[in-house]
């Protein structure tokens, strides 16, 4: 048992089971949500519920965050008077949201100014990953710091050390998150069009994953939330078309043509319009359901 106190800002679908296992492993927490239903669990497992980020960074010497979009990112950590960066306390802030390289960097170089460091965290692995501590923990800070959180950390998962630049963690998160939206959408595509030609959906997904056109939405997103017609994988959409969008940006800034991630933009855009922001990212099988005329159940 460390005892150590955390702060920790969002404790949504990701940032709440994160938390739930620092409290497992023993660290004290401090919260901040703008969602009650978010924070209550937590408080009722002890953690103290502050009334502001700022507060939270008055508390804590470490804030780890969790929150849904760049912009948000932006204003909970340099926003006015109620912004992390006006903690009293805070020493270093952990993002583990998926925020892009624009972003940290900027944040990163207001920080430095008040001598808090920053550590770029974005995780991959979903709500299951974040339950079980079996997520990818790409890490971008300083060796010596990247070292000094490793116990911390490693409470979610496996942890890859991509660099000290800011903004390093966060390219290679947006290069895993366009290939699992790419994975999603043509498979997506392939599923309606074997259904209608009159295959069954569970024999042929059962093909696809023994054979060389699996990927993660054939192994697990299908199987999980298309076939039994749940739509429950727990990203919602307007987060995956953000995060492909960030992946976009930063292609088009270096100079990197990305012809496929441009259509999957475009499905991931469908696919809101159609069903919501908040619907779950595997509804891009309904869009396509939708169009060809079929329904991909087993
Ligand atoms: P979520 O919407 O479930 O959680 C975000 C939390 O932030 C919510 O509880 C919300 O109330 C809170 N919040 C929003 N605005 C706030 C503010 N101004 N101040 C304080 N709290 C605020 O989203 P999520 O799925 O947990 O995703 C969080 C981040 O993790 C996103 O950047 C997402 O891209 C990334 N991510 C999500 C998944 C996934 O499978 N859900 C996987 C990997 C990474």
């Amino acid at each position: 048992m460390t005892g150590q106190l955390l702060g920790f800002v969002g404790v949504g679908r990701m940032g709440g089971p994160m938390a739930h296992r620092l409290l497992d492993a023993g660290y004290r927490l401090c919260v901040y949500d703008v969602s009650e239903e978010a924070t209550g669990p937590l408080v009722a497992r002890g953690a103290q519920l502050a009334a502001s980020p700022a507060e939270v960074a008055s508390i804590a010497e470490v804030v780890l965050m969790s929150l849904p979009t760049p912009a948000i990112v932006r204003e909970v950590v340099l926003g006015g008077n109620a912004g992390i960066i006006n903690g009293s306390s805070i020493r270093t802030l952990i993002d583990l949201s998926t925020t892009g390289p624009g972003v940290a960097s900027e944040v990163a170089a207001r920080l430095a100014e008040r001598d808090i460091g920053w550590v770029d965290a974005p995780v991959s692995g979903g709500v299951t990953g974040a339950k079980a501590g079996t997520l990818a923990v790409m890490v971008s800070c300083p060796t010596p710091t990247y070292q000094a959180l490793q116990p911390v950390l490693k409470t979610f998962g496996k942890l890859f050390h991509t660099g000290e630049k800011p903004g390093l963690a966060q390219t290679a998160k947006l290069a895993n998150n366009m290939l699992a939206a790419t994975a999603l959408v043509a498979t997506s595509e392939a599923m309606a069009m074997g259904v209608k030609a009159g295959l069954d959906p569970k024999v042929l997904i059962d093909i696809i994953n023994v054979s060389s056109g699996r990927n993660s939405a054939s192994q697990d997103k299908f199987p999980r939330a298309v076939l039994p017609g749940t739509f429950d994988f727990g990203f919602a959409t307007a987060l995956s078309h953000k995060d492909v969008r960030l992946c976009l940006d930063e292609a088009q800034n270096m100079g990197v043509p990305m012809l496929v991630g441009a259509a999957v933009l475009e499905m991931l855009a469908v696919t809101k319009a159609r069903f919501g922001p908040d619907s779950d990212f595997t509804m891009v099988a309904k869009v396509l359901e939708e169009w060809a005329g079929v329904e991909i159940r087993g």
